[in-house]
């Protein structure tokens, strides 16, 4: 593939001051790929070659890859990897939430030290367009919700040049035309009706290029919230104050939760004093101002960037139903408070309600439901939280 050189004396001059006693070679952009001024930024990325012992970060958003090299010298920006070579090396940067049409790249060669400062030796700037953008869609479609939202997909589309497509495939094959629009902004509604649950891809085709993007439809269980990092450790914290005396020794029930949930996500969960990132409270009548006769408990999270950063357990210190300890039923075959804490602990962590009685995330508790995870959350969880 041809490249265009981009090399610039310039910068480096100017910043020769920040080296200080630093010895580093100088290093430059040498090209970007593909070449041209402006070019179509295809789903394989924008090339860029680099020589000397440099790090490269771009000034928008742009996430870069690099394989091949275990020598990294740091993150400076949350999105940007800094590699340490000594050779031209290669990167590959890939749009995120870019809108369609062009945009203006700038890249700058840093030097890599162990001293914090970071001379900038080479940049280089760049014109490419995006064909595609999928503003947004909904990676899961559950008919058996209990929100409308959920039980539909949603699909949002901006193009650089007029007319899009758009196709559910399973594997290679089409399973549905969801239409074609001539304009350069679509938004695609579409409810699956007999459409076997799995995973699917939306193909989105616009200007010769297509965007694919994975979507899950399932039955018996929906997504609320945006799930946390998948295989991470996260920490809890217990505030047991205002806690009522029927429900001693809950603390042991809510370590009891944490360790199933973590069986089933992968997630590993290590209780804390003080902090945490999932916090377990109790709520009087602020919270819960009909009392015995309100929520026995809430359960969310706050989401960032699509994925959840903290989450919320506050249970209500007018329920009854935190007096039964453990994982079983009561003598009136009514659940224990484990089946209210797990219920809770599927919305932290981004379950919502579902329409079948036999599934605990079910609403509404009742004599003979569940007191612990049934298939439909661990079917839910595992797609949430796919194997490490
Ligand atoms: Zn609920």
């Amino acid at each position: 593939m041809p490249s265009i050189n981009l090399r610039s004396g310039r910068v480096r001059v100017a910043l020769a001051a920040a080296l200080g006693a630093l010895v580093v070679v100088p290093v430059a952009v040498n090209s970007l790929s593909p070449a041209g001024a402006s070019t179509p930024l295809s789903a394989a990325g924008l090339k860029i070659t680099v020589s000397g012992p440099a790090t490269v970060i771009a000034t928008q958003a742009y996430k870069i890859t690099v394989s091949g090299d275990d020598r990294v010298c740091g993150v400076m920006e949350g999105t940007t990897n800094q590699i340490d070579r000594t050779k031209p090396y290669r990167l590959t940067f890939s749009p995120k939430n870019l809108s369609a049409g062009p945009h203006k790249l700038s890249i700058a060669a840093i030097g890599c030290s162990d001293t914090n400062s970071f001379p900038v030796y080479g940049s280089a700037t760049k014109t490419v367009t995006v064909p595609v953008h999928v503003e947004s869609y909904s990676r899961w479609i559950a008919p058996a919700s209990s929100t409308a939202a959920d039980r539909k997909l949603a699909l949002k589309v901006s193009t650089a040049q007029a007319g899009v497509t758009v196709k559910l495939m399973r594997g290679s094959k089409t399973v549905r035309s969801l239409g074609s629009r001539s304009t350069k902004a679509a938004t695609y509604r579409w409810k699956p009706a007999g459409v076997a649950q799995g995973d699917y891809t939306l193909a989105v085709t616009s200007g010769g290029s297509t965007v694919k993007m994975r979507t899950t439809i399932t039955n018996g269980w929906a997504p609320m919230q945006a799930p946390f990092p998948r295989c991470k450790t996260l920490t809890w914290r217990y505030d047991a104050s205002g806690e009522p005396a029927r429900a001693a020794g809950i603390e042991k029930d809510l370590r009891g939760a944490f360790t199933r949930v973590s069986k089933v996500t992968g997630l590993t969960f290590k209780q804390v004093r003080t902090g945490g990132t999932i916090t377990v409270d109790w709520g009087g009548a602020a919270r819960f101002p009909d009392g015995g006769n309100d929520a026995a408990g809430v359960g969310g999270s706050t989401v960032s960037g699509g994925r959840a950063v903290s989450g919320g357990l506050t249970l209500n210190t007018a329920s009854t139903w935190v007096g039964a300890a453990g994982f079983g039923h009561d003598a009136n075959a009514f659940p224990a408070r484990g089946g209210l804490i797990l219920h809770e602990l599927g919305h932290v962590l981004g379950l919502g309600h579902v329409t079948s009685k036999k599934a605990l995330m079910y609403p509404v508790s009742s004599n003979g439901s569940p007191s612990t995870l049934t298939a439909y959350e661990r079917a839910g969880l595992k797609a949430l939280y796919p194997a490490c």
